[in-house]
């Protein structure tokens, strides 16, 4: 019997990606399933990104880069930063990789020590705290509930705060509920955070682009410049650009930690693939436009699947100002069923809707679902006629 380490030991699998398979297997078996799980924009990837790689491939572009990335894209990124964040950053204090969930790996790497803790809000990312286990360092979750519009307060990150937090991770807009901080808001976290100097803070921007707030985007270093000097700014293509596939996300931030990332990188993958860098550098500097049309459709979506969400038994859902997610407390409804928990009430509807969606407790937050609406407005209207039939409507 083959032993296996104590850091495998310590995560599970990507839970998003286990109730995408289970729908395919059903799928497969002739069923008619509406997969409402997918974390990825349905558009394809815009012709002029596609056709920088294929330029790319024909001019022999096909060889080791940098492992920090090539100096084109990073200085298409250092472009990017300025333009659309007021940010300055320097080449070495940059680094891109196979993708944000990478650069994020790459730092909780460089960061992080046996027991150290990392602030994670809840409900978050699939992948925040099983990065940090595989650090070996200890994620401490900051309940925030639709009664709280999905936000922590300053006072709850105040008190999660103690002499082992070497990091805090923020994500605005959300995944998995869409919603965005204010920069007032912001504002009140950076007060708090000002007053513990050792703490990291990772700004996980990846939704940016896919926001329809009233305000434009900030993140914590436009909120509280102050933090400039340890914030880590993450971003990437894959939802922006709608480009998952091509695996490239980038970091920016103090120049001790992106090289020390960099170190963790050229140990285990070294460069991003150099097409996709080209493609990615293309993204970034060509038209913006693609990103308005993407835009358009997920907040007509939005505010579709909302409506509909709330006229459904024992659901409740907030409206959000961003990314493709929806995320309503479904306790109600799950209790009105008789199914046990979010991950039953998702088998439930597999089999009786045929609705695929992801049960919360996959983002530490059970009773809650999350709904993707990056599919079409077709498809949504469809599942939530047959959600409305199952469960009831008002
Ligand atoms: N951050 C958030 C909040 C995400 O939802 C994702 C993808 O689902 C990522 C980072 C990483 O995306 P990628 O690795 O495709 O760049």
């Amino acid at each position: 019997d083959i032993q296996l380490s104590h850091r495998v030991q310590k995560v599970k699998p990507s839970p998003t990606l286990a109730v995408t398979a289970r729908a395919k297997e059903l799928k497969a078996q002739g069923k008619d399933i509406i997969g409402l799980g997918a974390g990825e924009p349905d558009f394809d990837t815009p012709e002029h990104i596609k056709e920088a790689a294929i330029a790319a491939i024909r001019d022999g572009f096909t060889k080791y880069t940098a492992v920090d990335g090539t100096p084109g894209l990073k200085d298409a990124v250092i472009e990017k930063f300025r333009r659309d964040n007021a940010l300055e950053y320097q080449p070495a204090q940059i680094l891109v990789s196979s993708g944000g969930k990478q650069s994020f790996y790459n730092m909780a790497q460089a960061l992080l020590n046996s027991g150290d803790e990392a602030i994670i809000a809840a409900p978050y990312w699939v992948s925040y705290p099983d990065m940090v286990l595989l650090a070996d360092g200890k994620p401490v979750v900051i309940e925030a509930g639709i009664e709280q519009g999905f936000k922590i307060t300053p006072e709850q990150l105040q008190a999660a705060i103690t002499p082992q937090t070497r990091l805090v991770v923020l994500n605005s807009p959300s995944n998995p509920t869409g919603v965005a901080y204010t920069r007032a808001e912001l504002a009140a976290l950076g007060e708090v955070l000002r007053q513990h100097p050792k703490i990291v803070i990772a700004s996980d921007d990846m939704y940016e682009h896919i926001l329809w707030a009233d305000e434009p985007f900030c993140n914590i270093v436009n909120a509280c410049p102050e933090l400039y000097e340890r914030t880590v700014v993450m971003n990437g293509v894959s939802k922006a650009y709608s480009m998952t596939g091509w695996r490239i996300g980038y970091a920016g931030g103090p120049e001790k930690l992106i090289q020390s990332m960099k170190k963790i990188q050229s140990q285990s993958t070294s460069n991003p693939a150099s097409i996709s860098q080209a493609a990615a550098e293309a993204a970034l500097r060509g038209d913006q436009s693609c990103i308005q049309e993407m835009l358009k459709a997920f907040k007509e979506r939005h505010d579709f699947v909302v409506q509909r969400l709330n006229r459904i038994k024992g659901v409740h859902c907030l409206a959000s100002q961003g990314a493709f997610y929806s995320f309503p407390d479904m306790s109600s409804a799950i209790d009105a069923t008789g199914t046990e928990n979010d991950v039953q009430f998702a088998e439930y509807l597999l089999n009786e809707a045929e609705v695929a969606l992801v049960p919360g407790s996959a983002f530490g937050k059970p009773g809650y679902m999350r709904l993707s609406f990056a599919t079409s407005l077709d498809n949504l209207r469809e599942a939530l006629d047959r959600l409305a039939r199952l469960l009831g409507e008002e």
